[in-house]
């Protein structure tokens, strides 16, 4: 590794008094780090506009900069020039533009289909006010009919504009680097960033595994039922195989990290250690 790699570390916003003071704890920690952004997440159908927009500005208030998620499906183009306008006015200058997950019982369509025309929609009212990151899928967006289509769907992101783009999270290093090779092919040439999710709890990730599909290979699979019910061994093992996927993907040129953290900081911390990137 010749340069120090960007880190850049997702959280999401919490729901109560406790869960924002637990966030500001970690967020000083994870300052060691010098991330080059923290970003928050969005509730599906702008469950959490308030609390991302709190936890956005409490970000910048500390001095970091601050990447709000903007998720399009069921908004108006009113209610996003909206949200735009109220972030240019805090010192936002980075975006993650989505279209997110229609929540069940949601009926409203709303004036947006897919991500690139929220990445459209900015571009066009906000000019070059902010970077505008997108999702990229290495084991392909779950409702794709296979990974051309969906590379195909993900060049039109950042034909509008999209400046760079952050992945979901895998286990496996070849996927990440098939999507790479197939961007370049494809003429995509903004940074492509993995997505890392650190290991620490299997009944967690296999939900989430489950819901956004992303595979867990069958090997990494059985080893952490085999330490579901032995945190520490689970925790320690979990470090382990996401140090060795990050190695991996660092010396294959990846430009960065942006690591999952699900608001803890020691998970994070403790595979930057073993990275030396601390
Ligand atoms: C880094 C990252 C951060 C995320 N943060 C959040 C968050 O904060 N809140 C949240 O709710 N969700 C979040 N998600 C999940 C994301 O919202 C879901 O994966 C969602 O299903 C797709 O969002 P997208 O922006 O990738 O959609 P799109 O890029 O619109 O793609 C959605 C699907 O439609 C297809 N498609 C795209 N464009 C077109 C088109 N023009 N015509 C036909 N088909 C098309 C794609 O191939 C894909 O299958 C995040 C995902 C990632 C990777």
């Amino acid at each position: 590794m010749t340069n120090k790699p960007e880190i850049s570390l997702e959280f999401f916003p919490p729901k109560t008094e406790q869960g924002v003071a637990n966030l500001n704890d970690a967020r000083s920690e994870l300052d060691a780090l010098a991330p080059s952004f923290y970003s928050v997440t969005f509730g599906a159908g702008g469950s959490t506009r308030e609390g991302t927009y709190d936890a956005v500005k409490s970000i910048i208030d500390a001095g970091g900069d601050a990447a709000p998620h903007i998720s399009c499906i069921g908004a108006s183009k009113k209610s996003i020039r909206e949200l735009l306008e109220g972030y240019s006015a805090i010192g936002v200058k980075r975006l993650v533009a989505l279209r997110g997950d229609r929540p069940s019982g949601m009926v409203e369509l709303g004036d947006f289909a897919y991500a690139n025309e929220l990445v459209e929609f900015i571009r066009a009212e906000m000019g070059d006010r902010f970077l505008i990151e997108v999702a990229a899928y290495p084991e392909y967006h779950p409702e794709s009919s296979d990974p051309a289509t969906d590379l195909a769907n993900f060049k039109r992101k950042v034909d509008a504009g999209a400046h760079s783009a952050i992945t979901q999270y895998f286990f496996n290093a070849d996927a990440y680097f098939a999507l790479v090779d197939s961007a370049m092919l494809a003429n995509i040439e903004v940074p492509i960033v993995p997505g890392i999710m650190p290991i620490t709890n299997f009944v967690q990730l296999a939900r989430f595994s489950d819901m956004c599909g992303a595979e867990i290979p069958r090997w990494l699979r059985s080893r952490l039922e085999q330490y579901q019910h032995d945190a520490d061994s689970l925790q320690d093992f979990g470090a382990e195989v996401i140090t060795t996927l990050c190695d991996c993907l660092l010396e294959g040129g990846a430009p960065g990290i942006h690591f999952y953290t699900l608001n803890k900081a020691s998970p994070t911390i403790e595979i930057c250690k073993r990275l030396e990137l601390i």
